[in-house]
């Protein structure tokens, strides 16, 4: 199969007022009629998240899987458009995240189904109910305005409601084409994958991606399961596809490698998944599992992404909830001694002195000891150098994206509370 690469520089004049919209979108003919936009966003502290969008081409007319972010959607549609003009008959969501539903406004034309699994209402609504939060925490986490910050989750998840809603399987047939639309929850409990049997051709949407997954999203999520991504894993892996297209990053091909890398990605899931309910039930603290549950070399799929002691966490608390088992946590969190222990040390002072002695050395202690005494004072210099420090050195050595936008939210805080 040749592999062409088509650049549509598409200029991004009039797509949008805000600094982060996508300014050009690169178009790969994956062959089969398949098409994949990939956006370029602009600016530089951007680190939005933003989907494919992929055009299925065929005789009577055209398939959008996926729609990308709002601010990309313009360029991704310019450029598949130059690739194929035909008329959209159905856009299909693999999940209700805004960085995949973002476009859909833009692709519907008068008839175009807009097909989605059953739990994409309920998602929606959940994102909707908590608009006001998400747009606090995608802000934060991806370094956007507040006035943006409901891209990727909340405010805007699919404005334009689906036409079509399935529970278990969906199928249907456009120009020759056939399309089986599978539940396959994970990343989503409304997550689907497309399957055209013609093509051996599977679109994952974000139930696989180049990193550890996000099983649990700093920026709040309901649980994600660990045993759903292995088992949807599974049922993309039993349909023997010898193409994959994910959501996110580039297509994977050949049945050999597509069956190493998402078995791979399954057992790095499943050993996680299995090492902290052993764990658990051995009475271990989650603390204890952070710290203590690493992947074997051969499981290891990186993590520039998700992050392995947020995913323990989130198995963890995703199965028992908060409650550590400690009679003082029922009253509140730890926090509350922050003041006493500052007392203790000889005030503020004192303790951010010694922050700013662990800044390079152990930062991730000097934070908790900036944390403590700014609880007595919000404003205390010394204890916000002394974490400005800290953050900065954490910053320099992450390679988790996620982690370095809270990162730069904690420095953005810090600098903006020593302003006078
Ligand atoms: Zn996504």
């Amino acid at each position: 199969m040749r592999l062409r690469l088509v650049l549509l520089a598409a200029s991004c004049a009039l797509a949008s007022a805000a600094p982060s919209a996508a300014q050009t979108a690169e178009v790969q003919d994956l062959g089969h009629g398949i098409y994949r936009a990939a956006g370029v966003m602009g600016g530089t502290a951007v680190r939005v998240p933003q989907s494919n969008t992929f055009m299925i081409v065929t005789r009577d007319g055209n398939v959008i899987v996926d729609t990308s972010i709002a601010a990309a959607a313009p360029a991704h549609k310019r450029a598949l458009t130059a690739a194929n003009g035909g008329p959209i008959k159905a856009i299909i969501l693999t999940h209700a995240h805004g960085d995949h539903t973002g476009g859909v406004a833009l692709w519907k034309q008068p008839g175009t189904e807009i097909i989605a699994q059953r739990a994409h209402e309920g998602f929606s609504a959940y994102q909707l109910r908590l608009r006001g939060y998400f747009a606090r925490s995608n802000a934060a986490q991806f370094g956007i305005g507040a006035g943006g910050g409901g891209a990727v989750g909340a405010a805007a998840a699919s404005p334009v409601p689906p036409t079509v809603l399935f529970e278990d399987r969906y199928s249907f047939e456009l120009g020759g084409v056939r399309f089986d639309l599978l539940h396959t929850p994970g990343e989503t409990p409304d997550h689907l994958t497309v399957w055209i049997p013609e093509f051996k051709a599977a679109f994952i949407g974000d139930n696989f991606y180049e990193s550890f997954p996000n099983l649990y999203t700093l920026r709040g999520t309901e649980t994600r399961k660990a045993l759903d991504y292995v088992e949807s894993l599974n049922t993309v892996m039993a349909l023997d596809p010898e193409l994959v297209l994910p959501s996110h990053g580039p297509a994977i091909r050949g049945r050999d490698e597509i069956r190493r890398q998402l078995t791979r990605y399954r057992d790095a899931i499943l050993y996680v998944h299995d090492a902290t309910v052993k764990g658990m039930n051995e009475g271990k603290s989650v603390l204890t599992l952070m710290k203590e549950i690493t992947l074997p070399p051969a499981l290891d799929v990186g993590e520039s992404y998700g992050k392995l002691t947020w995913s323990i966490r989130g198995i963890y608390e995703g199965y028992v909830g908060w409650y550590d088992g400690n009679v003082s946590t029922m009253f509140g969190p730890p926090s509350q001694g922050y003041v006493e222990i500052v007392k203790l040390a000889g005030g503020p002072d004192a303790v951010a002195a010694r922050a700013r002695q662990l800044a390079e050395s152990d930062a991730v202690q000097a934070l908790y000891l900036t944390d403590m005494a700014l609880a007595v004072d919000a404003r205390h210099r010394a204890s916000l150098e002394a974490r400005l420090a800290a953050l900065r050195w954490l910053d320099a050595h992450s390679g988790n994206s996620n982690e370095r936008g809270w990162l730069a939210a904690g420095i953005r805080d810090a600098e903006g509370r020593l302003k006078p």
